[in-house]
């Protein structure tokens, strides 16, 4: 659990927390109040519920632990991807049948829906809708990409199949054997856009409280309240959007809902501001990249010229000092040209893994959309892919709490199902990485 002062929070040493534009000053709490919806969490998720439930109309009240974007969505690396990390269409719809097929649309086309929100609100966010890639590590992760671009392309989405001459000219390096391309994702300043985003939810008439951990939540008599240390808010709907960071304030807040989750810390870096003739020559028109590794390879160029990357370690020691040397390493394997590489910034955020199989916790599971009750939602298991998909959802969830029938919306609902070695597989995710390392390499 995390201890929160009264006054100002302390944030990650982020790139995002040094350049993005500064938050709305909100007020913390007091008293009991009343909304029609009620969101806790101040992430994409619950930010996008309140601007939708405002766009409509309706009266939201957020009430985050923090301020607006100190979880997972003023910490990522802002890469707008509009597909899971684990599954494809088809395994969405094996599962959740026409829900599944309903979620597909809404995934599909959530990367041009967050850059439409971004353009909509004339919102700050450094967005560029360049593109996102998935170049494959191996030459039989080929099919992979095949796959992918097949089961997208059937359901209308703007993919390619790249071979391994059209990578090498998009990422400008050698190091892989093709991928899969989707011309709708993109990047944005994360922390930035959560920020731009609380703004306008302010601008549209919703009420956010800051600073406010919630403690507990109870329905009774029609009505959901959730309290905190010196208040309440009473509603009729309520949306819990605290996904990867459920449990971090008040472990009972919602156990059955946290325990379905784990949270695997992911790091960030920021490289120096690299100079325009290098950068040129480094993922020269500026899309996002993430690849097919266990051990995920990830970049995309921020608005001064940094490479925004990151990586993995068992022991990353102090503020992710360890990170430093092999990632550098790592980049200049990729791109020669970068040279000895130095990190501004190092930081680390909590990815909510759904693993469907507890041998491998730090494979990509689904996600969780549940209903709690009467007119009360939540989701869980971005498994680190759901900027673009929590700003969906969270259209969604809104309509949700207005009656709009279930089963028009993109919400492949599940029960929660509490896993009993949650607490332990927690502790040892992270020793899962030297294996997953192992069969990296020995891919063919
Ligand atoms: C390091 C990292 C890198 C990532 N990179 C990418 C990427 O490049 N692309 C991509 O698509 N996805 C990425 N992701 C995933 C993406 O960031 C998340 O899926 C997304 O931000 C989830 O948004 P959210 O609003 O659901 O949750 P969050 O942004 O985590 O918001 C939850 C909020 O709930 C608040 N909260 C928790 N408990 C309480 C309480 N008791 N009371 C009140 N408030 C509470 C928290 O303070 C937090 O602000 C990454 C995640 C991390 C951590």
């Amino acid at each position: 659990m995390t201890s929160v002062p009264n006054a100002p929070m302390t944030w990650p040493p982020s790139l995002w927390a040094a350049t993005a534009p500064a938050g709305p000053a909100l007020p913390a709490l007091e008293g009991d109040q009343t909304s029609d919806v009620v969101i806790i969490g101040a992430g994409f998720t619950g930010l996008s519920t309140a601007i939708h439930l405002r766009e409509a109309g309706v009266a939201a009240t957020v009430i985050e632990a923090a301020e607006p974007g100190w979880g997972a969505s003023g910490r990522n690396n802002g890469q707008v991807i509009p597909t899971l990390a684990g599954h494809d269409p088809s395994a969405m719809v094996k599962r959740h049948g026409e829900a599944g097929e309903r979620f597909n649309a809404v995934l599909r086309d959530s990367a041009t829906y967050l850059f439409d929100l971004v353009r909509r609100y004339d919102i700050p966010a450094e967005a560029e809708q360049a593109g996102w890639v998935q170049p494959v590590h191996s030459p039989g992760r080929f099919r992979l990409a095949e796959k992918r671009v097949k089961e997208w392309s059937a359901i209308g989405a703007e993919v390619e199949l790249l071979d391994r001459a059209a990578v090498s000219t998009m990422l400008g390096s050698d190091a892989w054997f093709g991928g899969f391309w989707n011309r709708s994702g993109g990047h944005i300043n994360p922390l930035a856009l959560t920020r731009g985003m609380a703004d306008v939810a302010l601008k549209l008439g919703a009420v956010i409280y800051a600073r406010s951990p919630a403690v507990s939540i109870a329905h009774a008599d029609g009505r959901w309240t959730v309290r905190t240390a010196n208040g309440s808010v009473t509603a009729r709907a309520l949306v819990l959007a605290t996904n990867a960071y459920t449990g971090e304030f008040e472990d009972q807040l919602a156990p059955q809902i946290a325990s379905e989750v784990i949270p695997v810390l992911s790091w960030q870096m920021a490289t120096k501001p690299i100079s325009d003739n290098i950068a040129k020559t480094v993922i020269p028109e500026r899309q996002a990249m993430s690849d097919t590794h266990r051990e995920l390879y990830f970049a995309r160029w921020d608005a001064n010229n940094r490479l925004v990357t990151g990586g993995a370690a068992t022991f990353p020691g102090a503020g992710g000092t360890n990170l430093r040397k092999p990632v550098a390493e790592r980049l200049k394997r990729l791109w020669p040209q970068l040279g000895d590489i130095e990190f501004d910034y190092v930081w680390s955020g909590y990815v909510g893994m759904t693993p469907d199989n507890l041998l491998h916790p730090e494979v990509p599971g689904f996600p969780r959309i549940h209903r709690l009750g009467p007119n009360g939602f939540a989701w869980v298991g971005c498994n680190g892919r759901a900027v673009a998909l929590s700003i969906s959802l969270g259209r969604e969830l809104a309509r949700a709490t207005q009656g709009v029938a279930i089963d028009t919306l993109g919400l492949a609902l599940s029960e929660p199902k509490p896993q009993p070695f949650q607490p332990i597989v927690r502790r040892i995710a992270r020793f899962a990485l030297p294996l997953y390392r192992r069969l990296d390499a020995r891919e063919i």
